[in-house]
């Protein structure tokens, strides 16, 4: 009720209405994810325990794939030890899950969301394929964290006053771990329709999660707030202000955060974390969001946190 009152005051000029639609919530059958990552497949876990719909699950590399599917397994049976869920409850989740690598297969889904790495280039590249793979009612979500919602809706036509394929494109920015984080952003872009934000409001919250509008405006609303945080606690490090488990400490012990900003950069993927700040400091052209050189080091050095077993700690 709150998001959908939120909705309605955003300002009517910057939403396109549409007749092409995109269907409700409830009529979203099976969903597609593009990327098999730890977003995409959070997601898709998500969608097959929560709205129990079935899930194409689609991934380039299909180490990709066995990895994630291996990590669904491990989740599902963590769930089960717990008696969050039953073994039967899991074994139908499990189910659901479609892996491909064939994104031609999302012919048939209602709903899309992308959650390829965060790559202008290659997310523009899958958008314009989407539009033409995916029904035409299909909703087309992306999952990026900084890059804009009106330039991905834009690459999925050649004519900007045809909007049957850009207004049914939103963002759903789901948070990490996506089966913890209730959290959800939905950010329309300026052809995104009225229809096509409610029924990813209306989704969203059928995947269990409490969804906040925002703008689409460099970083939204999340990132926009938690990457100058961390990037802050990096150039604290690179400029010895503190020592690693000093920053972590204070910011964990004095917020009463589960984690410190060090850590949490290295759970999000040290990657991602410069990808926002460069476009936040891009976009604004802003000296504020500077991205901090020793950050701009380890994602050189390969080391970017605990999806490739170094960061700011050692995952080995
Ligand atoms: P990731 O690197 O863990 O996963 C990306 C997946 O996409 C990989 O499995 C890769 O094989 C696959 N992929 C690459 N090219 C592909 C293609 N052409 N077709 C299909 N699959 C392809 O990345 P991630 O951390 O899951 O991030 C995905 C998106 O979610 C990014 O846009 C990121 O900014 C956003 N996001 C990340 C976080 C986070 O904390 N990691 C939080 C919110 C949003």
């Amino acid at each position: 009720m709150l998001a959908r009152t939120l909705v309605q005051k955003l300002p009517i000029g910057a939403r396109a209405f549409s007749s092409t639609c995109a269907r409700n919530a409830a009529e979203v059958k099976r969903l597609g994810v593009v990327g098999a990552g730890q977003m995409g497949l959070g997601i898709a876990l998500v969608a097959a325990t929560k709205a129990r719909v079935p899930v194409t699950l689609v991934d380039a590399s299909e180490t990709s794939l066995d990895k994630g599917l291996a990590f669904a397994d491990k989740l599902l049976s963590k769930d089960v030890a717990k008696q969050r869920i039953t073994q039967d409850e899991a074994d139908a989740a499990r189910a659901l899950l479609q892996p491909t690598t064939i994104l031609e297969d999302l012919d048939s889904v209602d709903f899309v969301i992308e959650a390829v790495p965060e790559i202008p280039s290659l997310k523009f590249d899958i958008f314009s394929k989407l539009a033409e793979i995916c029904p035409k009612h299909a909703i087309l979500a992306t999952n990026t964290s900084s890059i804009s919602i009106t330039r991905i809706a834009a690459s999925t036509t050649k004519d900007p006053n045809d909007t049957s394929n850009s207004s049914r494109v939103v963002s759903t920015h789901f948070m990490n771990p996506v089966p913890v984080q209730k959290g959800v952003e939905i950010i329309s872009g300026l052809q995104t329709s009225q229809e096509t934000l409610d029924t990813a409001v209306e989704f969203c919250k059928k995947l269990g999660k409490i969804p906040s509008i925002s703008k689409d405006s460099p970083g939204f609303l999340a990132n926009r707030i938690l990457m100058p945080y961390i990037n802050e606690a990096i150039i604290c490090l690179e400029t010895g202000v503190g020592d690693r488990d000093s920053i972590d400490a204070i910011m964990k012990n004095g917020t009463n955060v589960p984690m410190g900003p060090l850590q949490l950069a290295d759970f999000i993927g040290l990657d991602t974390c410069l990808a926002i700040m460069k476009v936040l400091y891009e976009e604004t052209s802003d000296s504020k969001y500077r991205p901090s050189v020793h950050l701009r080091n380890m994602v050189d050095a390969g080391w970017l946190g605990k999806k490739s077993g170094k960061g700011f700690y050692d995952y080995q």
